[in-house]
């Protein structure tokens, strides 16, 4: 499932002082489906607020959020289908943790048994009557089960300009003071490639046919029928789902013809029918929508969910135990298991690391990257780690005070920074900086002439940053003279911690093999041109 940020902003305001924080600022980024994106920033850069806006804990000021085509940002947290894992874990603690995983699926409506049907309308000749305007989708937050809407006509009228305008793929209306989004949806073409597309309208919709006559205007009795099928399906009812569409015995028509019919089943035709279903002979509903009940998970129904996630993450030996009698990394894997046993369709985890030691932090950090794998979960981790971030992420969004600074392939984010900040925020020991100047197309530190900067580059002043491991001796090219101050062997390399005037701290890294005979006192470096990255001294952005 893609998650897609629109101009997403969020400003926390102080009616007292009348100040106000922009926590989070016109964030636009798009996180492919099945990654794992690590969301990477300093204290306060508004990482844990884009975190509970996507969950829906916060209400964005402004923007939208998208899980796949479907616009998530007025959904109450329930209905989003995410998995939340926190720092502090937040397991109950007179539970046992079985009971601790069980718990979000106590509540849980899945879909019962079929209920209703609805069938498109033929005229003497067989024909579908087509509706002229199209069904709409509409999504209401409170109320979605068979509800009936008294619009008036002007009020469907409306909705009805909107549904025709053919830019218009989505209408926010209110009714009755009720907000709702109004989302269009059309017959897949080609069935084949929209398969999971429908599976997801089927399992989430609500139809509202509006009563037109045969010149598509709107009836008399200014109502209008809403229908609905909205409900979830199990993981394996979507799969048979699937299967008979790949069969091609169930046909879904989503456009309804104007005079659909809504049949109420008896309990012999629901019986009929889940057989025909079971046996996957389908026939008899083709063209038409099954409408399902609801209801809730059966007891072996939650202990099998529950034994398949604790298999998942290693915890099933611990089931009847309560999280007191466990360790910190336990405890988080029954968080994690918590947040993934309803099968969400996003994971998001804020800072889920960090009361971790630092072996079970390692250990952990794996355990998610091979749950994640495994999975395929969009997730979304959030830290102020570099290290753990550039590890587990497939890629990594950089923040700071609320705006994305880069986004990328963590190698990549570290090789070409755009920014001063990105690149002194990644990278162990992090990167040195120097003032320098661009000067006749030259690179130049102090007196020290690195090389030729790129022939498009004006001369300006810059800050030349070097990583720790940019740096080589026994150069008379090219090379930055310093003073060594200290000298720590680490086995394989030598770090040298130097001092140079146009550094701007008091010293700087320089981390080179351990073959190389190095003194206290002067020394001649070179540098590695890959290694060097130039930034404008006024605006901090990357030159070259
Ligand atoms: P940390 O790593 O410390 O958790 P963060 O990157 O997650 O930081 P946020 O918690 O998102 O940062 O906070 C972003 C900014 O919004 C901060 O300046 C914070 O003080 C401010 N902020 C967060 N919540 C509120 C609130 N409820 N009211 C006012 N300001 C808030």
């Amino acid at each position: 499932m893609e998650i897609r940020l629109e101009n997403l902003t969020k400003i926390f305001k102080d009616n007292k002082k009348e100040n106000e924080t922009r926590a989070v600022d016109n964030l636009d980024i798009t996180i492919p489906s099945g990654k794992l994106v690590g969301l990477l920033g300093p204290s306060g850069c508004g990482k844990s607020t884009t975190l509970y806006m996507i969950s829906g804990l916060l209400e964005p000021t402004s923007g939208k959020i998208f899980f796949g085509e479907e616009d998530v940002t007025e959904l109450s947290p329930e209905k989003r289908g995410i998995g939340l894992v926190f720092q502090n874990y937040a397991l109950y603690p007179h539970m046992t943790v079985f009971k601790n995983i069980a718990f979000p699926l106590e509540n849980l409506k899945v879909q019962g048994r079929p209920n209703s049907i609805i069938e498109p309308a033929v005229d003497e000749n067989n024909n579908y009557k087509i509706n002229p305007v199209g069904s709409i989708i509409l999504e209401d937050e409170t109320h979605y089960l068979k509800t009936k809407y008294e619009l008036d006509e002007s009020q469907v009228k409306a909705l009805n300009k909107e549904v025709l305008d053919e830019n218009n793929k989505q209408v926010n209306i209110k009714i009755e003071g009720k907000k709702f989004k109004v989302k269009k949806e059309f017959l897949p073409v080609d069935l084949e490639s929209n398969k999971d597309e429908l599976v997801n309208i089927i399992t989430t919709s609500l139809f509202i046919l509006p009563k037109l006559d045969k010149e598509g205007n709107q009836v008399k009795s200014k109502t209008a029928k809403v229908v609905t099928c909205k409900r979830n399906m199990t993981e394996q009812e979507i799969e048979n789902f699937k299967l008979n569409l790949e069969n091609n015995k169930v046909e879904v028509c989503l456009e309804f013809p104007v005079e659909s019919v809504t049949t109420k089943l008896t309990e012999e035709e629901i019986t009929l029918l889940e057989k025909q279903l079971e046996e996957n002979k389908a026939e008899a509903i083709k063209n038409k929508v099954i409408v399902y009940s609801k209801r809730k998970l059966k007891k072996q129904e939650i202990a099998d969910l529950v034994a398949e996630t604790a298999k998942l993450v290693q915890i099933e030996k611990f089931l009847d135990r309560k999280p007191s009698q466990l360790s910190g990394g336990q405890q988080q894997r029954v968080a994690i298991a918590r947040a993934l046993v309803k099968k969400p369709r996003v994971l998001l985890l804020d800072e889920p690391l960090s009361n971790l030691d630092a072996r079970l932090r390692l250990q952990t950090r794996e355990e998610i990257r091979r749950l994640q794998k495994e999975t395929g979960v969009t997730t979304i981790f959030v830290t102020h780690d570099q290290e753990e971030a550039m590890s587990i992420s497939d890629e990594i969004v950089v923040m700071k005070d609320g705006v994305e600074q880069q986004r990328d392939k963590p190698q990549e984010v570290y090789n070409n920074p755009s920014n001063l900040f990105v690149a002194k925020f990644l990278g162990t020991p992090p990167i040195n900086v120097f003032l320098g100047r661009i000067e006749d197309h030259a690179l130049y530190i102090g007196k020290n002439k690195l090389f030729m900067a790129p022939k498009d580059v004006e001369d300006q002043d810059v800050y030349v940053g070097i990583r720790p491991e940019g740096f080589t001796v026994g150069e008379t090219t090219g090379v930055l003279r310093a003073e060594v101050e200290q000298i720590e062997t680490l086995g394989r390399d030598i770090s040298m911690i130097c001092k140079k005037d146009e550094c701007t701290q008091p010293t700087f890294k320089a981390i080179i093999n351990a073959d190389s005979d190095i003194k206290i006192g002067k020394i001649v470096l070179g540098v590695k041109k890959n290694k060097v990255l130039v930034f404008n001294r006024e605006t901090e952005e990357r030159v070259f």
